[in-house]
């Protein structure tokens, strides 16, 4: 009789589940869900359920490990807040897997679990320190060391995205000025390309065209867009976003030394030049003796996912 992993990923914009077999690495089943505008707590937790029961079709998992987009406490399986969802606030998420699903279950952030999925089944493989850095809407970053997730005192490590990057720097969402998140996130760079638009729209041609008059619908990705046809403005504001980046890295790479930094969110499929002008201002902050790759991440937005499986195995493996 094999045990089945019923891994859960709470999404921003999506949730997905997938059940697997314990020690395999194919999916049994795997099925995903838009979440629902101005949605609840409850109501996501519904969309998950159901999708559970679907792949399990009456089976009981013998492991459940979650993903949560948001600050967790690993400990206890408490999700602290979540900053786009109401009524997550001290949510006991672990227990309330627990209860549905008639099986442990382990819960950690999605930048957490993304580097245990890209160390074991992605970019990472063989390799035995790492750091994992998510470019979407936020930036957030997750450690392997010594083969190990680690997590920090207070499950807050990693938070690479409020590195100071430059003190005189625009102000970020979480107070301070300059910090990487500002300067190299998908919600930064939409910002700063509305701000340069505004004032020197002749630099800005390209991007101006695929947005139409409405400033407010400019997207990183647009931005991305115009950077790849040639858009001056679109250079400027995404080539500053990759030296932010690269001075992040590089500053990261002399404390710590990892191996390895994978790069994945959506913000990171700018092109060429954005990871050359990334790798380069990293190999430039780094001491001469501080070796390191910077490459792409392998399981585009399923690492969460394959995290949650490995977080449930190694517990359950843990048990017996
Ligand atoms: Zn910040």
């Amino acid at each position: 009789l094999v045990d089945l992993i019923l891994a859960l990923d709470f999404g921003g914009t999506k949730h997905a589940a997938g059940v697997i077999a314990s020690g395999e690495a194919v999916w049994r089943g795997w099925k995903r869900a838009i979440t629902p505008d101005n949605g609840t707590a409850r109501e996501d937790l519904e969309i998950m359920f159901s999708l559970a029961r679907d792949l399990l079709v009456g089976d009981i998992p013998a492991a459940i490990g979650a993903s949560f987009g948001g600050p967790v406490d690993a400990d206890t399986g408490l999700v602290r807040t979540c900053y786009h969802v109401h009524g997550w606030d001290n949510l006991p998420l672990k227990n309330l897997l627990e209860q549905e699903f008639g099986a442990p279950a382990w819960v950690d952030n999605d930048a957490n679990l993304a580097a245990l999925g890209e160390h074991r089944f992605g970019a990472g493989r063989g390799v035995q320190s790492l750091f994992y850095i998510t470019v979407s809407t936020g930036v957030g970053g997750g450690w392997i060391l010594n083969n190990h997730l680690w997590r920090g005192a207070n499950n807050m490590a990693g938070e690479i995205g409020h590195l100071c990057i430059d003190p005189d720097g625009p102000l970020c969402a979480c107070g301070r000025h300059g910090c990487l998140e500002r300067l190299a996130s998908g919600c930064g760079i939409a910002e700063d390309a509305r701000l340069l638009l505004t004032r020197s729209p002749q630099h800005g041609q390209i991007l101006h065209q695929l947005v139409g008059s409405d400033l407010s619908a400019i997207t990183a990705q647009l931005v991305s867009q115009a950077y790849n046809l040639g858009d001056r403005l679109s250079q400027q504001v995404l080539d500053k976003a990759a030296w932010a980046l690269g001075k992040g890295i590089g500053s990261v790479a002399n404390l710590i030394n990892p191996e390895l930094f994978i790069l994945g969110g959506g913000v990171t499929n700018a092109g060429e030049r954005y990871w050359q002008i990334i790798r380069q201002t990293a190999r430039q902050e780094a001491l001469p003796d501080v070796h390191f790759e910077i490459q792409p991440a392998f399981l585009g937005d399923t690492a969460p996912l394959w995290g949650a499986v490995v977080l449930a195995q190694d517990n359950l493996n843990e048990l017996k």
